[in-house]
């Protein structure tokens, strides 16, 4: 067995003993193997054993391994910082995008989405803890932004996304996790977040998967625990 594939096995297994204490069907849980800067070999490695859901961070290097494995069952959610002019790649290549934080940004999916004659799942990222270093929506703006794409036909809001502030203390980002799933509901109760799909709750990375599952996670994004040490931009941009 490869170590890629001890390591999803571990992950697995301890998403559903996790959901378990808690009180959550595993089966609500869903596990994005986030293979950014990652080869194509280690993709099929964690296709073999099982995981078809990919998140990738930057365009280029997700399109060339979209190319590679398009005759897999692989799919791809984009998960990184998505520039206004890589729009008409990520409307072609992904199953959802969950990083949309700016109405322009959602204008221009909608107008290549159009040209596709596709739809694209899509999460709103939210900057929950107000730091600078981080992109998505302020907290206080995602109403605003929630009713501006709304119009947008082509784009199907699914829930949020965040990235907390990195801290160390466990219960400090589960606070931030909390604050998402508040935000989120209350988005729901606007009916700004439709009510006709689960709403989905992307947070938590390899270090705080766990904390992120007892506060309501619905899809987790694990690359390190995964896949190891990335190696150095394959492609940048
Ligand atoms: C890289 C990345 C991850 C994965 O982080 P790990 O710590 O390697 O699990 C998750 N989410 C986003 C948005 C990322 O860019």
């Amino acid at each position: 067995m490869t170590a890629i594939t001890t390591n999803l096995q571990k992950i697995q297994s301890n998403i559903a003993i996790t959901a378990g204490k808690y009180g959550r069907d595993p089966s609500d849980i869903r596990l994005v193997a986030v293979s950014k800067r990652h080869s194509d070999s280690s993709i099929l490695e964690a296709m073999a054993a099982g995981q078809t859901l990919f998140g990738e961070s930057y365009i280029q290097e997700a399109a060339e391994k979209h190319r590679q494995l398009s005759e897999t069952p692989a799919e791809f959610h984009f998960i990184g910082h998505l520039q206004t002019n890589k729009a008409k790649i990520a409307a072609a290549l992904f199953t959802m995008i969950e990083s949309v934080d700016r109405y322009k940004l959602a204008k221009e999916l909608q107008k290549h989405l159009e040209k596709l004659n596709k739809s694209m799942k899509i999460l709103i990222q939210v900057n929950i803890g107000r730091d600078a270093n981080k992109s998505g929506v302020l907290p206080e703006e995602t109403e605003d932004l929630l009713r501006q794409i709304k119009q947008l036909s082509r784009l199907q809001i699914r829930g949020l996304m965040t990235i907390p502030p990195y801290s160390t203390e466990l219960e400090e980002t589960a606070g931030y996790f909390r604050d998402l799933k508040e935000l989120g509901k209350i988005m729901q109760e606007k009916q700004l977040i439709p009510a006709d799909h689960p709403m989905e709750l992307s947070m938590g990375m390899s270090q705080d998967y766990e904390i992120a599952i007892r506060e309501g996670a619905t899809l987790i994004r694990i690359g390190t625990a995964i896949f190891g040490e990335r190696p150095p931009l394959l492609h940048p941009g």
